[in-house]
């Protein structure tokens, strides 16, 4: 060694800026080795070692123990022979020798330096590279705005320099005039090495240049640039004055670990053998990586902890200071253990928020990402090594963006979730600019707390990012496919759990898909152009109708095609309605039971079937023709014909009114035909009338003797026991174990047990597999087994078959407009009825869920007002439904099996009606009424029925789940008495009573 290797006092943490010499851990001449602690100094976190880097004998002078010295400053010396060393023991810190090497990346930014003790060859101070990013450890200087001599003003830019993120101006805080040696654009140097001069005096100006090789010398070795002159010290030795010894291996430190701070030289060790020291055991006091470490880890690489650098042919070039940087970012980021969990989203809603409001769809998943957030902070949170979490972060969201020269930065949207949606554009649209020509501030990049990367536009179908510390959470966006807009979280484990990341996409995908929500009104979303009409409305059901109403009184232009010549749908001509008028005949009959009870003889009564088809006709006919003077008094154009599309924007209507119409806004609200299982002889059944189906029953010239029904579902039983109250005897085959599978379990139970009191000619049968029917109208035979037994046959003058209603949608030629279709055929909507298409809505049975009439008009409603751009969302946790059989069967919200699979603590109440003083009068004493609440906020979530007059008593359940009321809300209403509301105070009261029991017993 013919120079003198210098310590320095090392940066040991990003944080460090100085230190304190604790004690040295060898003596003046001591032989010291290669990777040798040689001291020891605190830093701002702890006391760690000092290692070098070389081999030699220490030299002084040394610095005295308990010296507060910055990072950078010499504290003693290496010299290669024992006669060289000097004897000079510790004294006040030594000068700093920043033109010479430094164990560890220069201190933060002291750009100018005065230089004339130590550069006699030159006046005035030096203009460092200064150090612009935590992780910066040397930049390339871009340009010089200032020439050799020009007059320089404190806050003056004299150069702009490239960082590993960024490029950014040098600004100089002294004035004076700029002087060589200049630094020559493209040199690549050290933070902290001089890059010019400032002179008082133009007469001192030196016009020199120099220039450093583009791969600086790894930092912890002499770097000084030629001919930059080096720096003296007081050491007799003028360690820095010659060329610094060079480094055999050329490759960098390896960056600081997040985990635990590591020794200069276990970096420079781990960089040399292309190692990572994220998630190392440091040996060092304190847990700090030291060379041993590295050593150690490096013999047991084939156990796969840490990579093995493979030799690489050809001739590689320099990497630039960005890729640098993400190169050890990425290295770094090797050691956070992630997962990664997609879901997929449809973007318009939130692309149509951002256009109204002025803002960019980027600036808007950064917003929605915020609001999700917000429910999962744990997701805005990041690790710390020592296994610390850092949570409670403003949400300073990274969004990766390309330069205008290919490369990578991520710009940060700060305190997204205190801005509104036109603030953050505005922060927004300057640092994408700034992005792309890599002129960011170090404030403009550094810290994100999350982080997006999106890449949809390049067409990608799916990918995951890469999640850097500081961070927990990574958002990777690809193109919109099939399912919609795939979007994957890669989390970091050790913050993030696999149910917080899911729950946390779900919300976001509510966020984007509703941005209503948090960002108010989407605006007008019908779309204008030349038009026929502003909405189409397919269908004239309950959902057609009730929307196409909504849209008309809002002064929207509506078509409304329907292919039939009366409005009303399936619930007016072959469902609801129909089937009440029989069912109000059949309560007439049913009613008599009782008469005898209350001491009544009326005599036994007559059905003349003729009379009640007549009735019934009667009201669909007016009811329909109400309709149709209502809808065009409201001025919907209604039209007769069956309508299919021809593209998103136009249907082709066949029929009486047959034309093409062009519309700007669609709704879908054709319903859906009962479903005929594929049993053996049902379709010639149908074919000859032997057998009907809800959309065929109504053709009966009298009412069967003998009915089959296959299907013990709402249809089917309400027609049952309507037929057995009108003579029938009535056989009910079920293929499920137990009949009305869709009601509260309870209440199923129990209207199977009362009809099986009332309704003596009716059986129901379960578990059943209908193997064939056959036969003729009057005369069908249905074969069938119970639980795998043997085949048994049923004679009947009718079979039914009430399988359920599936939507058909095949003559719509939804592939037209591009509407896809979700399970079971229907078509696929987000709450807001939307389909995947943005200005196509689709409401009612054709959607799926309850296929119920007032659900249908519920959606109706919510279709039209999302068009008229008044956010609105159906909510089937609040939907309710009666089934008219005998005693009635009423729900609304949700069953206590229903609110536990969503989440709630539930507890439910229920009264007999056999107590009820009311039923007592009337008989009608068979039945419940349950009530669900949340345990926790005592709101009422669901009410399920089963008694006569349910239809009525559900309305102000109705209005209990609706109204999200408590149970002391009910408890205190004031009822009418004597009524069988009544029991809705009863029921709250007790369960009231119930909770604070048992909260004072502790449970
Ligand atoms: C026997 C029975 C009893 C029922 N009882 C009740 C009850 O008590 N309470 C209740 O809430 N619900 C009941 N329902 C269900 C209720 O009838 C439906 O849920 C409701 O009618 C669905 O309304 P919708 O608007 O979705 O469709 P629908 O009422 O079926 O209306 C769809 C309309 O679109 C038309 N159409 C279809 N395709 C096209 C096309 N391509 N072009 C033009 N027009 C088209 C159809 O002809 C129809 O007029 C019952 C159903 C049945 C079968």
């Amino acid at each position: 060694m013919a120079e003198p290797y210098v310590i320095k006092m090392p940066q040991l943490s990003d944080t460090m800026t100085e230190g304190v010499l604790v004690s040295w851990e060898k003596q003046l001449g001591d032989r010291v080795e290669r990777g040798d602690v040689v001291a020891t100094v605190e830093t701002d976190k702890a006391i760690m070692d000092v290692e070098v880097f070389q081999s030699g004998y220490l030299s002084g002078p040394l610095l005295a123990p308990d010296s507060t010295v910055p990072v950078g400053t010499v504290m003693g010396y290496l010299v290669e022979d024992p006669a060289q060393v000097h004897q000079s023991a510790a004294g006040a810190p030594l000068p700093s020798s920043s033109a010479s090497s430094q164990p560890v990346s220069s201190p933060a930014p002291a750009t100018i330096e005065t230089q004339n003790e130590k550069t006699p060859a030159i006046a005035g101070q030096a203009i460092k590279m200064p150090q612009l990013s935590d992780t910066m450890t040397e930049g390339v200087l871009v340009s010089w705005e200032k020439q050799p001599g020009d007059r320089i003003e404190r806050g003056d830019v004299v150069a702009t320099v490239e960082t590993d993120k960024a490029i950014m101006d040098v600004e100089v805080f002294q004035s004076g005039y700029l002087s060589g040696p200049l630094l020559a654009p493209d040199s690549t140097i050290p933070v902290g090495e001089p890059i010019a001069y400032l002179v008082e005096s133009p007469e001192q100006v030196l016009q020199e240049t120099h220039k450093v090789p583009s791969t600086p010398a790894p930092t912890g070795i002499e770097v000084a640039p030629k001919p930059l002159p080096a720096t003296p010290t007081v050491s007799t030795f003028n360690p820095a004055a010659t060329p610094a010894p060079s480094q055999q291996n050329d490759a960098r430190p390896a960056p600081r670990p997040s985990h635990r701070p590591a020794s200069p030289y276990a970096r420079l060790l781990a960089g040399q053998r292309g190692m990572s020291l994220e998630g190392m055991t440091g040996s060092g006091p304190a847990g700090v990586i030291i060379a041993a470490d590295v050593l150690g880890a490096n013999t047991t690489s084939s156990s796969g902890s840490t990579p093995t650098v493979l030799p690489i042919p050809g001739e590689g070039r320099p990497m630039t200071a960005i890729e640098k940087a993400v190169s050890q970012s990425m290295t770094a980021s090797l050691s956070i253990p992630v997962f990664h969990v997609t879901i997929h989203v449809q973007l318009d809603a939130l692309s149509r928020i951002a256009k109204a409001q002025g803002a960019s769809v980027t600036v808007a998943l950064a917003k929605a990402a915020s609001v999700a957030l917000t429910r999962h902070p744990l997701v805005n949170a990041c690790y710390q090594p020592g296994d610390r979490i850092i949570d409670n972060r403003p949400h300073d969201i990274g969004i990766a963006a390309t330069t205008d020269d290919g490369g990578l930065v991520v710009p940060v949207l700060r305190d997204v979730a205190e801005q509104s949606l036109s603030a953050l554009q505005k922060q927004w649209l300057p640092l994408l600019e700034k992005a792309r020509k890599r002129r960011l501030r170090p404030e403009e990049y550094q810290h994100p707390t999350f982080t997006i990367s999106n890449m949809g536009m390049y067409g990608v179908s799916q990918f995951d990012a890469i999640v850097t510390p500081g961070t927990a959470a990574i958002l990777a966006i690809a193109a919109k496919g099939p399912q919609g807009m795939p979007i994957t979280i890669t989390a970091d484990h050790r913050v993030i759990n696999g149910a917080e990341a899911a729950s946390f996409l779900r919300d976001l995908k509510s966020a984007i898909e509703h941005p209503e929500t948090w960002a108010g009104s989407l605006g007008p979303v019908i779309p204008e152009g030349d038009f026929d009409t502003q909405v189409l409305v397919i269908g004239a059901g309950p959902g057609g109708e009730d929307c196409a109403r909504e849209l008309a009184e809002h002064g929207i232009q509506v078509t409304m095609v329907n292919n039939a010549p009366l409005p009303g749908g399936e619930c007016l001509w072959r469902g609801c309605i129909p089937s009440k008028a029989w069912r109000a005949a059949a309560d007439r009959i049913r009613n008599r039971a009782h008469d005898a009870m209350m001491g009544l003889h009326l005599g036994e009564p007559q059905l003349d079937w003729e009379q009640l088809e007549k009735h019934r006709r009667g009201i669909v006919q007016t009811r329909g023709e109400m309709a149709l003077k209502t809808d065009q008094g409201v001025k919907i154009q209604v039209l007769e014909g069956f309508a299919h599309f021809t593209s998103p924007h136009s249907v082709e209507i066949t029929g009486k009114d047959a034309r093409t119409l062009r519309f700007g806004a669609c709704v879908i609200a054709t319903g859906a035909p009962a479903y005929v299982p594929p049993i053996p002889g049902a379709q010639e059944a149908l074919a000859n009338k032997a057998a009907v189906t809800s959309d065929t029953i109504w053709e009966l010239s009298a009412p069967p003797k003998r009915l089959c029904i296959i299907g013990a579902g709402a249809i089917g039983m309400e027609m049952a026991q309507m037929f057995h109250d009108f003579g029938a005897e009535v056989l009910v085959l079920e293929a499920l174990p137990r009949a009305v599978a869709e009601m509260e379990k309870e209440v199923a139970e129990q209207l199977l047990a009362a009809i099986g009191r009332n309704s003596p000619r009716l059986t129901v049968l379960t578990g059943i597999k209908v193997a064939a029917i056959a036969g003729e109208p009057g005369q069908v035979r249905i074969r069938y087994s119970q639980n795998e037994d043997a085949v048994l046959e049923y004679e009947a003058d009718l079979l039914l078959i009430a399988t359920g209603k599936h939507p058909d949608t095949r003559g719509l030629q939804l592939e037209q407009a591009g509407v896809q279709l979700g399970e079971r055929g229907a078509i696929a909507v987000d709450s807001s009825c939307r389909t995947n298409v943005s200005h196509i809505y689709a409401v009612g049975d054709v959607i799926g869920g309850y296929m119920l009439a007032h659900t249908a008009a519920q959606q109706g409603r919510v279709a039209a007002h999302n068009l008229l751009g008044e956010p609105a969302r159906y909510d089937a946790s609040k939907d309710c439904g009666v089934t008219f059989t005998r005693p009635e069967v009423a729900f609304v919200g949700l069953s206590s099996e229903q609110a536990k699979a969503t989440g709630f603590d539930v507890t439910e109440v229920k009264v007999p009606l056999s107590i009820d003083a009311k039923a007592m009068m009337t008989g009608e004493t068979d039945g419940l009424i349950k009530l669900v609440a949340d345990k926790k906020s005592h709101r009422i979530l669901g009410v399920h029925f089963l008694a006569d007059h349910a239809d009525t008593l559900v309305g102000e359940a109705v209005l209990m789940v609706h109204g999200e009321m408590t149970l002391e809300q009910v408890a205190s209403a004031i009822h009418p008495h004597p009524t069988q509301t009544e029991l809705f105070g009863e029921l709250a009261r007790r369960l009231l009573s119930r909770l604070r029991r048992s909260a004072r017993a502790g449970h």
